[in-house]
């Protein structure tokens, strides 16, 4: 395999120690001339979507490597034909390169490496290491024992070596159906640690496979590929979560009883959890294809596409996992930590416009009919260069239905019969008059406006209770809006029992008849916007290019937590 002469190699860019345990023991390494450059990968097994979790480990890989001037793989883990497809793979290479990650040249796939590995289970029968068993599935796992208990041998575990090889050779040119035999590491039935008790190397599937083809009826288990592909690709630190904690003397093992080109070191890390939140791949592909969800991109799944599609930008995920941080504890992470992230990011980057999401009518007595102004708005407070727009005002407006009460309680400060208001960018108007119609409901808001506090400010001093923003009724434009809460109920979906059970049927809500500006139908697909008073919306690339659709990425306040935490 070819290596990169990074540049600096070996010394940190950033100041990467201190910041984990992981990244402390990657500078020890290189201080210490253990290694003289550090390789990592990101190994996703392509039977789904990534998603937030996902997007931890990826930083992690991506991030280390770039900092001590590494490199990072990504390696699909594609030995089980039965659950992956192509569409996972062009998916995962699109959301890492997305999350702002680049492998190079450096794509393999362990599919890449089948020749080998069968190379080295015979290398493993010809020391008398490994052996092929007759045993059924069941049979196997019964005799495998319990944390109690020790593990019994299989009746076939002392077949010679010419026998195995034989048999193995067979299992390869396809003789025998699915299933009917396994090749197993011969290490020890009475191993506390269960993976040690012979652990299945190799299984029989008649299965074509994405890239093999139907080269292969017997794949490697994902056990006996992992830690060899490390080994063969050179990687240093071979970072992965917890689970794979009690698979280490396994891997350690295989590595030590074969003649691998370099021993990769695994290190573990706690798995991200999320509130709100599942990250389990059976449980999202089960959402897609039950049809909970319109896809998995849709805006509410924690998938990669999902985030994408919702507006949240890559490098609010990257600050996210740096917040998070690596550790070996496992928590349950808030999900406002992440929204905040978010936030913070939109904050300084998306152009504020105007949107009524629920209109009632306003209309300005004394204002001409046939006038429109254009006024000035500013694009991003945050941001001077982002500059200012015009924005189009007329007699008839629309503003948001929650921004009037007839009869206000005390701490209502917008409008109200008689009350003067500020319209955003444009003037006071006073509410003169209300409209309903037969069922009582309110129509229409007759108002006037004062000529003399065009931009928001009276000459006088005077002062309001509050700004409105609003749109020219004229010039608006029709759009669906979709506000999402998490899937999940529960802050531990499933830990009552059906996960499912614990969906929100209230996770979408889809506004119709929402109004707004007219520069809002210029905005691309993905763009990030942040609605005046309502929060951050981008646009869906559903309805394009007429149909405008918005999605809402996070509310500008964190309305949803503090509506948990009042109950
Ligand atoms: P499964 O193996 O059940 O299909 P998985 O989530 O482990 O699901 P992989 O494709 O094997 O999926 O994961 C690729 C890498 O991402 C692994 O190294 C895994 O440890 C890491 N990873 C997966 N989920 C998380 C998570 N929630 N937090 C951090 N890392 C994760
Ligand atoms: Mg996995």
């Amino acid at each position: 395999m070819a290596s990169d002469k990074a540049k600096g190699a070996g010394r940190p860019r950033v100041e990467a120690r201190g910041r984990d345990f992981i990244r402390d023991i990657i500078a020890d390494d290189l201080a210490s001339g253990r290694h003289r450059e550090v390789v990592t990968r990101f190994p996703p097994e392509p039977n789904g979507y990534l998603h937030i979790g996902h997007a931890k480990a990826i930083c992690l890989n991506f991030g280390v490597a770039e900092e001590f001037g590494g490199r990072c793989h990504l390696r699909f883990d594609d030995t089980n034909p039965a659950r992956e497809e192509q569409e996972y793979i062009d998916a995962i290479m699109r959301d890492v390169r997305w999350l702002g990650f680049d492998w190079g040249p450096h794509r393999y796939h362990a599919s890449d490496y089948f020749e080998q590995l069968y190379e080295w289970a015979e290398y493993l029968i010809q020391a008398g290491k490994a052996y092929v068993d007759d045993l059924a599935a069941e049979e196997i796992r019964t005799l495998r024992g319990t944390l109690t208990e020790p593990g019994r041998n299989s009746p076939w575990r002392d077949r010679s070596v010419s026998e195995n090889l034989d048999l193995f050779r067979r299992m390869r040119a396809g003789e025998f159906p699915n299933g009917a035999r396994v090749l197993r590491a011969k290490i020890d039935m009475a191993a506390p640690n269960i993976n040690l008790r012979d652990p299945v190397l190799y299984r029989i599937l008649h299965a074509a496979h994405p890239r093999t083809g139907t080269k292969w009826c017997i794949y490697p288990t994902y056990d006996f590929a992992h830690g060899q592909s490390d080994a063969i690709e050179g990687i240093t630190h071979s970072l992965c979560t917890l689970e794979f904690e009690d698979h280490r003397p396994l891997y350690d093992w295989l590595i030590d009883n074969l003649p691998v080109p370099s021993r990769p070191r695994q290190y573990e890390f706690a798995r991200l959890n999320l509130a709100h939140t599942v990250l389990s791949k059976r449980v999202l592909t089960k959402l897609v294809q039950e049809g909970h969800v319109a896809g998995w991109d849709d805006p509410r799944m924690p998938t990669l596409a999902g985030l994408r599609r919702r507006g949240v930008p890559a490098a609010a995920i990257r600050d996210f996992a740096r917040q998070v941080g690596v550790a070996r504890a496992t928590s349950l992470v808030d999900l406002a930590m992440f929204d905040h992230a978010v936030r913070e990011h939109l904050n300084r980057n998306a152009a504020r416009r105007m949107a009524v999401l629920r209109p009632v009518k306003l209309v300005i007595e004394n204002y001409p009919a046939d006038r429109v102004e254009g006024l000035a708005a500013i694009n991003n407070p945050e941001d001077p260069s982002a500059g200012t727009r015009r924005v189009p005002f007329g007699r008839e407006l629309y503003i948001e239905r929650d921004d009037f009460m007839e009869e206000p309680p005390k701490k209502f400060y917008r409008l109200a019969p008689g009350r003067e208001v500020r319209l955003r960018y444009a003037y006071f108007v006073t509410c003169r008059n209300v409209v309903k119609d037969a069922a009582g409901r309110v129509t229409e808001l007759r108002c006037t406006y004062d000529p003399a506090t065009r931009g928001g400010n009276a000459p006088d001093g005077r002062k309001v209770g509050a700004t409105l923003h609003w749109v020219a009724a004229a010039a608006a434009r029709p759009a669906e809006i979709r506000l999402y809460a998490p899937l999940f109920t529960r802050p531990d979906p499933g830990a009552a029992g059906d996960v499912f059970a614990d969906l929100d049927p209230h996770s979408l809500e889809r506004i119709e008849g929402a109004l707004v500006e007219p520069a809002l139908a210029e905005l691309a697909a993905g763009e990030a916007v942040q609605f005046e008073r309502q929060g951050y919306f981008c646009r869906d690339p559903d309805g394009m290019p007429d149909r405008l659709a918005f999605n809402r990425t996070v509310a500008l306040r964190d309305s949803w937590a503090r509506a948990q935490a009042t109950g």
